[in-house]
């Protein structure tokens, strides 16, 4: 059960994607600005709204 009253005093925030409270530095998703567990901090993870880059193709040509 979640106290809300804790949740008020904290500073640290919730997680935008599943609202779990963030008791340690919250991740900063660099695409969409919103914060995130560890669990969600990928673009992938939390649906982002962002405009997420896909990752270099491994080879080169
Ligand atoms: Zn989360
Ligand atoms: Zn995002």
């Amino acid at each position: 059960m979640i106290d809300d009253k804790n949740i008020k005093n904290s500073k640290l925030g919730r997680c935008s994607y599943c609202n779990k409270v963030l008791t340690f530095l919250p991740h900063t998703c660099q695409y969409c600005g919103k914060k995130f567990c560890r669990k969600h901090r990928l673009p992938e993870n939390h649906s982002c709204e962002g405009n997420p880059q896909p990752p270099p193709p491994p080879k080169t040509s």
